[in-house]
């Protein structure tokens, strides 16, 4: 079983340090865990800054990512021998001209596999409750659709990424705002996104945090994850987006039988971004 999205508290909305994290690993019989400290890059939101020993440092100053690296390095030979692989991993927020904002320390560090997520669109975000509804005032159900999948397709034509995280979040608060009809918007972009995924050898994450507050679907629903294997994406992770220690792991068990039912066969393992699918 594998945790490949996890936030320990080098992010501002999270709890506990690399190691209880690690604890909470093993204790739940993970075998490997990937830590995806989020690195936002949109300067007109307060989401990007990191804590570094109790510091809140800019997250595009970079500084921080060599202290990153340097704790989860430690904790990877830590924790070989107690049968937990530790890999470093980050979450990066993809906004258009990303790239060039991107730190020098960015570059130069040796992921095991970096996330893309949208957490904004057009610097409005749609995965903070509290602002999530300013965002879908300015769109029809329709547009959001149109808008969101097209940011999508220009992060995985990037290249910068491994993993498209939680693919359908704007589900998270757009269900209340639009209603039901809002779990079909992905439909006519799914053949697209595919083929850049394929291009690419990009995957997706299946993202349990939903199941945690009792929704039925994990992200992206049952619905996109068969479309994206009968569609031939190989590529796949799970991952419970734990922002405690607590959380670490939950979930992992249920989505992984789901990915069997949708027929997956393999789950996806990285080793310096290099993706490897094992039998599950
Ligand atoms: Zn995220
Ligand atoms: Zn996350």
């Amino acid at each position: 079983m594998h945790d490949y999205h996890v936030h320990p508290n080098y992010s501002i909305d999270a709890e506990g340090s690399v190691e209880d994290f690690c604890e909470a690993a093993l204790q739940r019989g993970l075998k490997e865990i990937a830590f995806t400290t989020h690195l936002d890059t949109d300067m007109t939101t307060d989401d990007c800054h990191v804590v570094v020993r109790g510091k809140r440092m800019d997250t595009l100053s970079g500084e921080w990512l060599e202290n990153y690296e340097a704790t989860i390095r430690a904790a990877h030979d830590t924790y070989k021998e107690k049968g937990l692989r530790v890999l470093l991993g980050i979450e990066v927020d993809y906004i258009d001209d990303l790239e060039s904002l991107l730190p020098e320390q960015f570059y130069s560090a040796d992921f095991d596999i970096i996330l893309g997520s949208t957490h904004l669109i057009n610097h409005g975000a749609i995965s903070a409750g509290d602002r999530a509804e300013d965002t879908f005032k300015r769109y029809s159900m329709e547009e959001l659709g149109e808008v969101y999948y097209a940011h999508l397709l220009r992060a995985i034509e990037t290249g910068l990424f491994d993993i498209m995280a939680h693919l359908d979040l704007y589900r998270r608060f757009g269900q209340g705002f639009y209603g039901e009809g809002i779990l079909n918007i992905w439909k006519p972009y799914l053949k697209d996104l595919a083929n850049a995924m394929k291009r690419h050898n990009v995957g997706f994450e299946v993202n349990t945090s939903p199941l945690r507050t009792g929704q039925d679907d994990p992200m992206p629903e049952e619905g996109i994850i068969r479309a994206l294997r009968k569609a031939g994406v190989l590529n796949v992770t799970t991952g419970s987006d734990a922002h405690r220690p607590s959380d670490v792991g939950a979930g992992i068990v249920e989505v992984t039988d789901l990915l069997k039912k949708v027929g997956y066969s393999t789950i996806t393992t990285f080793n310096h971004r290099r993706p490897r699918n094992l039998k599950i």
